[in-house]
This record gives structure tokens, C-alpha cells and sequence, in this order.
């Protein structure tokens, strides 16, 4: 069956009308603003001026993005981080009660803490243990419920980069959204599915500027799709749902494209070389080879105990242990060079 996007988009939403802004109608500079009941006298606490409410469609910062990655800025959405592109694509297309996302665990939480928020109903198809994706499941498991199958790609926490091939054949067999969250994809060996989005209506890619930009702090985040479905969620995003601020230093942030590259390039490095360090532990089981900023690492036992020791350290990593294929795993962020010492002499002094 085709894939149209009007069978998908609740019918609700395509009737709906979106709030419309008094500064939607009017723009530039040297007019006298008195629409919208900001303070027109200053802003209090800075010498900034942030009295005046964000440009709602971000346009100079979509361009920039379109450049960069080939693509129109019709086809841009941004968010308060790529969790509010999750949140807004499940209450574009899954009915509470009735509708169903689709995940495979292990991967990352939020799919599942929005879809439970929008009462929808969450799907598992584990992936397989050699952790790529179990696409004769995934495809046996499309039911006319399922509105959107997540794919994580460089996953979270595993750290693989799924198989084009087999994301290309998810993409064939679904006639539901299939959004692949590419937050690690600067990382990875692997190209980003961005390319296909002319082939694929149904392709949405998620980016964020919370790791390889370093800008976790501004909460900024990206959706890419066809013109149709962009259309939608900026129809249904709250209208200054992108901060002055936040805007500011995405911009910032596109200009010194470069200085990404190099933070990647350090970042792998290290990634790399915490790998070496950490294999040579007795008590390591295995690291997992990664295309992300963090390392999955399995021990000989149980993790708990590893972890307090760690933190007694003062150093945080996050326990994976309870999910599944990651018994006895840790995930550690990849971090800057003294850190990652300080990890490898913790592990090797108290293990
Ligand atoms: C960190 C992460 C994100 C980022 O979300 P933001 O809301 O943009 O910070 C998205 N997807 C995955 C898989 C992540 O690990």
C-alpha cells in the first residue's frame, strides 16, 4: 500500500486552525511594535535585548541548515531539542489508545516516555543479539496501528550504526512515518540517510545539536522531511517554541562548521583509544566497537558495585545493566583526555 501522508495526520490536526501570531503578519525594522504586549521600554537583568518575542519560523537559521546539508528549508523543523520533534510526530499521527509506535530495545528512552505520554502504545522488536535490526520482524509487526517506527541510528546505547540497506528496507515495506534519529550520525563511519528523503515521503531524520555541536545547554534540535509533513508539525509546535538565545547560537554555531569537525575528530580519537585501554582490563568482558561519543562496555559482574566505586571517584557514568543484551554493561561518554585517564586508573586501581 502507498504511502499518503492524509490517511496518516490525525483528523483533528488537519482541521484544526494554528494559533496565529501577531508578528507572523508583519516584520522588519523601524516599525512600532505594539502587538503583542511585550515591554517595549527594555528587558530587565541584561543589556541584551530580549523583549522581543523569537522569530517563530527560523528562517535564517533553516537556511543555513538547508545549505549545509543539501536539502530546502521547507523541508526543516526546529525544536526545543530533537525530543520535541519525537513528542509532536507522535501527536501528529498516533491516536491516544488506539495508535502504536514501533522501537526495537535496546535503544533510547524518550520514544517510549512520549508515546506513554500521548497514551500510546509502544511496540518492541528486540533487535537481534548481534545488535542490527531485525527487519523481517520489524516488517512482520507493521499493523494498521503502527504510525511510526523509530530507528536509532548510530543507536543508543549500543553505538551501531544500523545497516543502510536495511533501513532502506524498512522504509519500502512501511506505509507509516519511519524516523531515523541520526543524533550520533556525526560520529559514524556510515553516511546519513538524508539523501533519500526526496525518494522516501515517509523518512523523517532527527539531528540535535546536543553532541557533535557541543550545545546540549541551548536545547536546539532538527527534523527532515518532505515540505507536506514539515508543514504539519510547524503547524502544531508551540508558536516561540526556538529562544532568542537558542537561535543566536545555532547560527553561531553553522558558521564555525569546521570547529564541529575537529571536536568529532578529537572526540573519535579518544573514543578510540579508551577502547584500547579498557580491553586490556581483566575484569572487561568486551567493549562494543562504536560509531557514537560513548563507549558500551561489558564486565564480569555485576555493575553496581563498579559504578558506586566510580562515583565515590566523582565520576558519573550511566548504568545500561537493566537493559536488554547490556547485562553487566556500563556506557561511558567519551571524555576529555585527563578524564578518560581518570576512568582507566579508577578501573585499574580498584578492580
Ligand atoms: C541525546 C539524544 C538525542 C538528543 O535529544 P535532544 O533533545 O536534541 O537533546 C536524540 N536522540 C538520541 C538517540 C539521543 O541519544
Amino acid at each position: 500500500m502507498a504511502f499518503n501522508l492524509q490517511d496518516l495526520v490525525l483528523p483533528h490536526i488537519q482541521a484544526m486552525k494554528p494559533y496565529s501570531s501577531a508578528r507572523d503578519e508583519f516584520r522588519g525594522d523601524g516599525m512600532v511594535f505594539l502587538d503583542a504586549n511585550e515591554n517595549n521600554l527594555g528587558s530587565v537583568g541584561t543589556s541584551e535585548a530580549l523583549n522581543r518575542y523569537p522569530d517563530p519560523i527560523q528562517l535564517p537559521l533553516k537556511e543555513k541548515l538547508a545549505h549545509l546539508n543539501g536539502i530546502s528549508e521547507k523541508q526543516i523543523f526546529l525544536g526545543n531539542g530533537s525530543d520535541e520533534a519525537i513528542d509532536l510526530l507522535i501527536r501528529l499521527v498516533c491516536q491516544s489508545q488506539r495508535d502504536s509506535i514501533l522501537v526495537q530495545p535496546p535503544t533510547y528512552g524518550m520514544y517510549a516516555v512520549s508515546a506513554s505520554l500521548n497514551q500510546t502504545e509502544v511496540q518492541e522488536i528486540p533487535l537481534k543479539p548481534d545488535l542490527s535490526l531485525d527487519v523481517k520482524a520489524i516488517v512482520a509487526a507493521i499493523r494498521a496501528e503502527t504510525k511510526i517506527i523509530f530507528l536509532c541510528s548510530p543507536n543508543n546505547p549500543t553505538g551501531v550504526t544500523l545497516a543502510p540497506e536495511q533501513i532502506k528496507d524498512v522504509l519500502i515495506a512501511a506505509n507509516c512515518l519511519v524516523v531515523v534519529d541520526e543524533a550520533y550520525i556525526d560520529f559514524s563511519r556510515s553516511p546519513s540517510v538524508i539523501n533519500w528523503l526526496d525518494e522516501f515521503p515517509n523518512l523523517v531524520v532527527l539531528r540535535t545539536f546536543s553532541k557533535a555541536w557541543g550545545l546540549a545547554g541551548i536545547r536546539l534540535g532538527a527534523a527532515f522531511a518532505s515540505e507536506e509533513i514539515i508543514r504539519y508539525l510547524t503547524k502544531i509546535k508551540p508558536p516561540y517554541n526556538v529562544n532568542i538565545l537558542t537561535q543566536r547560537a545555532g547560527l553561531a554555531a553553522l558558521d564555525s562548521a569546521d570547529e564541529m569537525k575537529e571536536y568529532v575528530n578529537q572526540v573519535i580519537s579518544e573514543r578510540e583509544r579508551l577502547h584500547q585501554q579498557l580491553k586490556k582490563l581483566p575484569a572487561v568482558v568486551e567493549v562494543y566497537p562504536s560509531d557514537a561519543n560513548f563507549l558500551l562496555v561489558k564486565f564480569d559482574r555485576e555493575v553496581k558495585p563498579i559504578y558506586d566505586t566510580l562515583l565515590a571517584e566523582g565520576v558519573v557514568v550511566r548504568d545500561r545493566s537493566k537493559v536488554l543484551y547490556c547485562e553487566n554493561a556500563l556506557r561511558f561518554s567519551i571524555g576529555t583526555a585527563e578524564e578518560n585517564d581518570k576512568v582507566i586508573d579508577i578501573l585499574t586501581d580498584k578492580l
